[in-house]
């Protein structure tokens, strides 16, 4: 429990006056190593530090800037907000067969349904997108690592990798679900997807 004011420990106690740096009261502590006033500000300030180290990542493929082609991949924004600017000549085949991203929408609502075949083609098609992604990506990580000098922040080399094992586990499960699909195939009731 917080203790906000000196009388709530005996009086001929030691104590220290501390200024919780979470929430900016001051308190007493018995103990001189305390930093936070209570249990509380303790687990939200830890919180808040590993999320202000972590980059913000969005998911699916809105995290992905679409860059003109031709243009070298780049990073974009800073801290939490860094994106990669680059072209995927992928992502644009995938817009062009669906550009409003509701290809698997209209599919599971009859809408617009598609053969196995359709769908397996589709998944293929976004697998592709992410591998042209993680080379991206790794483009990047390497030619900065080969040059004289790095122009990459510690942070933005975090990303470049972090982003390339979240991109790993979405082609991953993406070959899974093809697998799924194939395995299901001779179900007469289900809409493969
Ligand atoms: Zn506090």
């Amino acid at each position: 429990m917080p203790k906000y004011s000196r009388e709530e420990f005996p009086a001929n106690s030691i104590v220290y006056e501390k200024v919780c740096p979470y929430c900016n009261q001051d308190f007493w502590a018995n103990k001189p190593r305390a930093i936070y006033c209570s249990d509380k500000c303790r687990v939200y300030a830890n919180k808040a530090k590993r999320e202000a180290d972590m980059p913000k990542v969005l998911a699916g493929n809105s995290l992905e800037v679409e860059g003109r082609k031709g243009l070298e991949p780049m990073l974009v924004g800073a801290g939490r907000d860094l994106r990669l600017v680059y072209y995927n000549p992928y992502r644009q085949k995938r817009k062009q067969l669906d550009p409003d991203d509701t290809f698997g929408k209209k599919h599971l609502s009859g809408e617009h349904p598609r053969t196995l075949e359709e769908v397996v083609d589709f998944h293929m098609l976004r697998i592709q997108e992410h591998e042209y992604y993680y080379k991206s990506l790794k483009d990047l990580y390497l030619a900065d690592f080969n040059a004289d000098k790095t122009k990459l922040t510690d942070r933005e080399r975090y990303f470049l990798q972090e982003e390339k094992s979240k991109v790993d586990m979405n082609i991953v499960g993406i070959r899974k679900r093809i697998q799924h699909i194939r395995e299901k195939s001779q179900d007469p009731d289900y809409i493969p997807w």
